[in-house]
């Protein structure tokens, strides 16, 4: 099996892939497709976890939103939002946006969060005052950490608490974290904010390699959106990463990266699945 030749990869790929997509989760024609499936852009889900309507620290955005992902980010969100809740006890929770449906697939309005590993998160915010508001909403901030809400107020980016976030995932060894894609300007001020709290240099270097204002999409001046990499296990199990292999993610076996139309075999399908229907309810305060 180690020399299958490319197009006879290609061919059990592509079947196997044909069927899975035909169904969208994992079926007893590809049963060894499992867990986060494919890529951020092109894949889909099973054995999600749905993240809890509320936590300590935690509130959905939207009930409109889908809240399904792997286990280990659901868990994490709200390990991070009990971390915040605990150091700077506001009384104003975290709220989540959409993660991915409970199968994956197209979401509307997204490009990626197909496969449960891509979650957007509110900013943390307050008053000009320093009063800490209730996030539910996008509010674009520019470089002065200053953004305007709905009902036409200034409001200010909450960097002491988006930091505590951000410092919880950093030192959440499980999730394998990958990327949180912020504005650069909001990423200067929580590395300014990270330095003056006197972090470790190392957590610090973390930091400015995992957030980035990603170059094909909107800037995240206005949320943030955490990804997290694949694990081992996931890899064999069909989960593809297109991101760096930072230090601190697993060591993958070796095996032989998937060429571009073995990629190809396997998104095309599932980029061709309908989009998720939207849940219908009415969005929460
Ligand atoms: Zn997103």
């Amino acid at each position: 099996m180690r020399r299958l030749g490319r197009a006879a990869r290609l061919l059990t790929l592509g079947a196997a892939l044909g069927a899975v997509a035909s169904c969208a989760v994992p079926s007893a024609l590809a049963p060894g497709y499992r867990g986060s499936v494919g890529l951020p852009h092109a894949g889909f889900l099973d054995g999600a976890k749905d993240l809890p309507k509320e936590s300590p620290g935690l509130r959905w955005r939207s009930a409109a939103d889908f809240h399904f992902g792997v286990p280990r980010l659901v868990d994490a969100l709200q390990d991070a939002a009990a971390a915040v809740a605990k150091q700077r006890p506001t009384g104003v929770p975290m709220f989540v946006g959409e993660i991915s449906a409970k199968t994956g697939g197209r979401l509307p309005k997204h490009h990626s969060h197909r496969t449960g590993r891509d979650v957007d998160v509110m900013f943390f915010m307050t008053t000009l005052d320093g009063a800490p508001l209730a996030g539910a909403e996008f509010v674009k901030f520019g470089p002065d950490g200053l953004g305007v809400d709905a009902s036409g107020r200034f409001v200010r980016f909450d960097v002491e608490r988006e930091w505590l976030f951000v410092r919880s995932l950093l030192t959440n060894e499980r999730i394998h974290l990958q990327w949180i894609f912020i504005a650069t300007p909001l990423e200067a001020l929580l590395v300014e904010h990270a330095i003056a709290r006197g972090e470790p240099a190392e957590m610090v270097a973390m930091a400015e390699k995992v957030m980035l204002q990603p170059g094909d999409s909107l800037p995240h001046d206005d949320h943030t959106h955490v990804r997290v990499a694949c694990e081992a296990e996931e890899r064999v199990r069909g989960c593809i990463d297109n991101g760096p292999q930072w230090a601190w993610l697993p060591r993958i076996p070796r095996v032989e990266a998937p060429t571009s139309e073995i990629v190809e075999a396997i998104t095309a399908p599932i980029r061709a699945l309908p989009p998720a229907k939207p849940a219908g309810v009415a969005a929460l305060p």
